[in-house]
């Protein structure tokens, strides 16, 4: 294809000033430019065709020999060979164009303010947290609300999340160009990379800000409530909506998990739904029977313990243990008695207890006959 003159390229007579051309080439380089015409492969080529042209008559001793000779003095083919297989010869056009533009900021921010995406400077979610919370068995059975001090990542307050110093802007990443990409060759094959400058965006701040370093995130701590239901036990992950990380760049935050760990209690232990309480009760309350207090949760209880009653008996006080998390009722609660046998005997005791011990026989203690039958054969 035959190459169209460089001043036509331009719109400008032969006899055009500097400044002249310099207006031209900005003029339309930022109407052919490709991040303004995605995907349009003839805008493409008029942008190369543009910063060819500009290349060559913003350069005296160049412009002087294409006016005597033409295209042939720039004639890829002419040359030896081995530039860059799209630059034929003549820079890279993403160079020309921020060579001219370099030092106007605010061009570059209006221009690539919009229309990119799915590139690492859009917005992102920011992460989901984890946060361990201890609470006791009371809050668990009963419910609470907790106030959780955090330390994470916010939307940064001076940029507003942006990364950008206010007032300034993004601008086109010198190392590829703005196309997040940098080619090399090897031999006959050109090999794309993402760009190591930009990580593939095409752009980079030109000033970040100065709080968050361009992250728009900055760390804050924070206090957030959470209410923790009743019924909840050690595993329990809570979730509290949009109070993970920040976003980054304006992007949503992430979620806050409250992994749940109720710590051990002195008096009750849980199983499920229900609470177990062991009471330590003498051996006449056991014998005699006995009104017992208990403890609950929500106060006291008393059971009754009849006569008779054997160690590890398990009582059951209906409705006092964990309600559901779940809201499927609620647990008991067990209360597993304990027998203690009497220790330090005063005289008066002692004396009482042999007198009970000499008076016993097996009808009383039923277990221990059956024992003793069955045991028998082994005392020969
Ligand atoms: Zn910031
Ligand atoms: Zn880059």
């Amino acid at each position: 294809m035959a190459k169209r003159d460089y001043y036509e390229v331009l719109g400008l007579a032969k006899g055009a000033s500097p400044d002249e051309i310099k207006k031209a080439y900005r003029k339309l380089a930022v109407k052919y430019h490709p991040d303004k015409n995605p995907g349009d492969k003839a805008a493409e080529e008029k942008f190369k065709e543009l910063s060819e042209a500009y290349e060559v008559l913003s350069d005296d001793q160049k412009r002087a020999t294409y006016d005597e000779v033409g295209h042939a003095a720039f004639d890829p083919r002419a040359r030896a060979a081995g530039r860059s297989p799209s630059g034929g010869g003549f820079h890279d056009p993403f160079e020309i164009f921020r060579e001219v533009f370099g030092g106007n900021g605010g061009i570059f921010g209006e221009f690539f303010g919009e229309g990119r995406n799915a590139d690492p400077t859009a917005p992102a979610r920011g992460s989901d947290l984890r946060y361990d919370l201890q609470i006791t068995l009371e809050e668990a059975v009963l419910g609470v609300e907790k106030e959780l001090t955090l330390t994470r990542p916010e939307g940064c307050d001076h940029c507003h999340g942006r990364g950008a110093e206010p007032g300034s802007s993004m601008k086109q990443c010198l190392t590829c160009g703005g196309r997040g990409q940098v080619v090399s060759s090897r031999g006959i094959f050109s090999i794309a990379q993402t760009c190591p400058k930009c990580e593939g965006a095409g752009r980079i701040l030109e000033k970040p800000c100065r709080k968050c370093r361009g992250s728009g995130r900055s760390e804050k701590t924070s206090k957030i409530k959470i209410r923790i239901p009743a019924g909840v036990d050690t595993g329990t992950r809570l979730r509290s909506t949009g109070n993970g990380e920040g976003g980054m760049r304006g992007g949503p935050p992430g979620d806050l998990y409250v992994v749940l760990h109720v710590r051990e209690h002195e008096i009750f232990q849980r199983d499920g739904d229900d609470l177990i309480c062991e009471v330590p009760i003498s051996f006449t309350q056991a014998a005699l029977g006995s009104e017992v207090d208990v403890p609950t949760l929500t106060g006291r209880a008393s059971i009754r313990i009849p006569a008779g009653t054997q160690p590890a008996t398990l009582f059951r006080l209906k409705g006092k243990g964990v309600k559901n998390v779940q809201g499927y009722g609620q647990g008991d609660l067990l209360v597993r008695v304990a027998l203690e046998v009497p220790t330090h005997l005063n005289s008066a005791q002692r004396t009482k207890l042999e007198e009970f011990a000499a008076i016993c026989d097996n009808s009383s203690h039923p277990r221990a006959k059956s024992f003793f039958d069955r045991a028998r054969e082994f005392f020969r």
